[in-house]
C-alpha cells in the first residue's frame, strides 16, 4: 500500500496549499483502493497569483542569454535521468500506462529536455537583405511572456515537457494546470524544475478542476499565450475564449486514426502494428489505432492474424512488467467504451474480440475493458466516427485505394494514419491525399521522434505544430528590425 500524498501548487517558487477542504482522491486505476494522492482544487486567486509571478519572473528571463537558459534544461535533464525508475512506476500507477512504456515516456522526456536545452542556442532570427543602401534588415524571434498550458493525462511526463521545455528555451515563463488525474507526477516535475534552480515564478504549477483553473489562465490578462492538449470539446471553447482576447493559442486534440491495410501489404507486419496501435495503453493514444481499412480480399485472412497479434499482449495491471494493455484512467471511460460497443453491435456491427469487462482478481478494483474488435459497422455510424479513448478498433473493408483513402479521410478528425503496402505507387498517392498531420507508411500509428514536428490536420488541431523546430514558431514572435545610418 503506497502513502496517500497531499499535494500543494507550486507558484513563485513555493509550495502553497490549499484551499482547505476541497480536494479530489488520485486514485491508481489498476486499483482504485491505492489513494495515491490528495489534489488541491486551485482557485482564481491562486491562479492570479501564479500569472502575476511569471509575469515578474519574465522580466529577468526573457533577458537571460539562451546558453543560461540552455544550461538550466540540460540540468532538468540530468535529473529526470536519475529520477528514471520511480517516475516511471509513478506513471504506471498514477495514469495506468503499461510500466515499460511509463519507463519509456520519462526516457523520452529527457531526450525532449536535452532537444530543447540545444534550441535555446539555436538562431533566433535572419538578415534580409534590405532596399536601402547600407541599412542592415533582421528579423528577431522573441518570447511571448507568461504562457498557460493545459495538458491531459495520457502523456503526463512527454506532453508538458515537449510543451514546458521549449517555451522556457525560447525565454517564455510558465503557469501549468495538468489534468487532475496526473497530478503527482505534475508535481515531481515540478520539483525537478526547482532542483534545477531555475529562478522562482519562471515555472507555476496550479493544480485542480479545468473548468475553475483552466478557465482562469486562459481568461488572465497577464497571460499572453496557451498551450492545450486534449479533448475536442474542451479544446474549442478554450480556442473560442484566446481568440476573444486576440492571444496566441495552439490546441492539440482527439483522433481516429486508421491503419490502411492494402492487398499487398506485409499482413504480419501490419496485423502486429495494427494491434499495437490500437490496444497498447489500452487505445488511450490521441495516435491510436481506432479503425482498420482494409483491402476486401485480404480482410479475413487480416483478421484472423489482428486477433491474434491482439490477444498475444497481455492485459494486466499497469506496474505488472508482462502489461501492454493495463486499465482505462477512470469509471466513465469504461462505461464509454461499453456504450460504444452496444452502440457499434446496433449498427449491425459483430464482434470479433473482447466486449466485456476481463473476469479475474487482478481486475475487480480497477477499470479494466477487454480489447476488442468490432467489424460490419456502416462507416457513419458513432463507434466508426467518434473518438472512443479505448481498446477499441473498427475493422473496414475497401475495395480500392481511392476507397480506402476517402474512408480513412471520413471523419472530422485528421491527426494519424498508416498505410500498409510494398506498391510505391500507392504510397504516393496516399502521402498526397491522405488528410491527417503525421503519415505513416508500414508503421504504428503512434508515437513520434521527439525533434520531429507533430500536430494534426481539420478537427484534430489548430494546425500549429509541436516540437522540433515548429515549436519556435509558435512560442516566439517575429519583430522585423531596419537598422538605417544615421545622417
Ligand atoms: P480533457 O479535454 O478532458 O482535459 C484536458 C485538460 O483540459 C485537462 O487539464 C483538463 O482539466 C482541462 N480542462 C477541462 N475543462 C477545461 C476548461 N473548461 N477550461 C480549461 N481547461 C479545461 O482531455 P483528457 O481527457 O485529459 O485527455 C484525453 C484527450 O486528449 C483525448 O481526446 C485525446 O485524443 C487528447 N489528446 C491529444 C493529443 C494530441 O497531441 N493531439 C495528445 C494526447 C491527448
Amino acid at each position: 500500500m503506497v502513502e496517500t500524498k497531499q499535494l500543494s501548487h507550486y507558484v513563485g517558487g513555493e509550495w502553497v496549499a490549499g484551499p482547505d477542504g476541497d480536494w479530489t482522491d488520485d486514485l491508481n486505476p489498476s486499483d482504485t483502493s491505492e489513494v495515491l494522492a490528495r489534489v488541491p482544487q486551485g482557485t482564481g486567486e491562486i491562479v492570479d497569483r501564479a500569472a502575476t509571478d511569471a509575469g515578474d519572473a519574465f522580466v529577468l528571463w526573457r533577458r537571460t542569454p539562451g546558453p543560461q537558459r540552455a544550461e538550466l534544461l540540460y540540468r532538468a535533464a540530468d535529473i529526470l535521468a536519475r529520477l528514471r525508475d520511480e517516475l516511471g512506476e509513478l506513471v504506471a500507477r498514477e495514469v495506468g500506462k503499461p510500466i515499460g512504456e511509463a519507463t519509456a515516456e520519462v526516457d523520452r522526456g529527457v531526450v525532449i529536455l536535452r532537444y530543447f536545452a540545444g534550441e535555446a542556442v539555436h538562431p533566433i532570427g535572419e538578415v534580409i537583405p534590405a532596399q536601402q543602401e547600407g541599412s542592415l534588415q533582421f528579423t528577431l524571434r522573441q518570447p511571448l511572456g507568461p504562457v498557460g498550458f493545459i495538458t491531459p493525462w495520457n502523456f503526463p511526463v512527454a506532453i508538458p515537457l515537449w510543451k514546458i521545455a521549449p517555451a522556457l528555451a525560447y525565454g517564455n515563463t510558465a503557469v501549468w494546470k495538468p489534468a487532475e488525474t496526473a497530478s503527482l507526477i505534475a508535481t515531481r516535475l515540478a520539483e525537478v524544475f526547482q532542483e534545477a534552480e531555475f529562478p522562482r515564478g519562471v515555472v507555476n504549477l496550479v493544480l485542480g478542476r479545468g473548468s475553475v483553473v483552466g478557465d482562469s489562465i486562459v481568461s488572465h490578462p497577464d497571460v499572453k499565450a496557451i498551450s492545450f492538449t486534449g479533448s475536442n470539446a474542451t479544446g474549442m471553447a478554450i480556442g473560442r475564449k484566446a481568440a476573444e482576447r486576440n492571444i496566441k493559442y495552439q490546441l492539440e486534440m482527439g483522433g481516429k486514426n486508421a491503419a490502411i491495410v492494402l492487398a499487398d501489404a506485409n499482413l504480419d507486419q501490419a496485423a502486429k502494428l495494427a494491434a499495437s496501435g490500437a490496444m497498447r495503453y489500452a487505445g488511450q493514444k490521441c495516435t491510436a489505432t481506432s479503425r482498420a481499412v482494409v483491402a476486401s480480399e485480404v480482410a479475413d485472412s487480416f483478421v484472423s492474424k489482428l486477433r491474434q497479434e491482439i490477444e498475444a499482449l497481455p492485459l494486466a495491471p499497469a506496474t505488472d512488467p508482462r502489461s501492454a494493455v493495463g486499465p482505462l484512467i477512470d469509471q466513465a471511460a469504461v462505461n464509454r467504451v461499453g456504450q460504444y460497443v452496444s452502440s457499434g453491435q446496433s449498427s449491425g456491427g459483430s464482434l470479433v474480440l473482447g466486449g466485456n469487462l476481463p473476469r479475474g482478481e487482478q481486475f475487480e478494483r480497477g477499470y479494466f475493458f477487454e480489447p476488442t474488435v468490432i467489424l460490419g459497422v456502416p462507416h457513419d455510424a458513432p463507434v466508426a466516427q467518434e473518438e472512443v479513448f479505448g481498446p477499441l478498433l473498427v475493422v473496414q473493408q475497401a475495395q480500392t485505394v481511392e476507397e480506402a483513402i476517402q474512408l480513412a479521410n471520413s471523419t472530422q478528425f485528421g491527426l494519424s494514419v498508416s498505410l500498409f503496402t510494398r506498391d510505391v505507387n500507392a504510397a504516393l498517392e496516399y502521402i498526397q491525399d491522405i488528410e491527417c498531420g503525421m503519415v505513416r507508411i508500414n508503421g504504428d500509428t503512434t508515437g513520434v521522434d521527439p525533434h520531429a514536428p507533430f500536430g494534426g490536420m481539420k478537427g484534430s488541431s489548430s494546425h500549429t505544430r509541436e516540437q522540433g523546430t515548429a515549436a519556435k514558431e509558435f512560442f516566439t514572435e517575429v519583430k522585423t528590425v531596419q537598422l538605417n545610418p544615421a545622417s
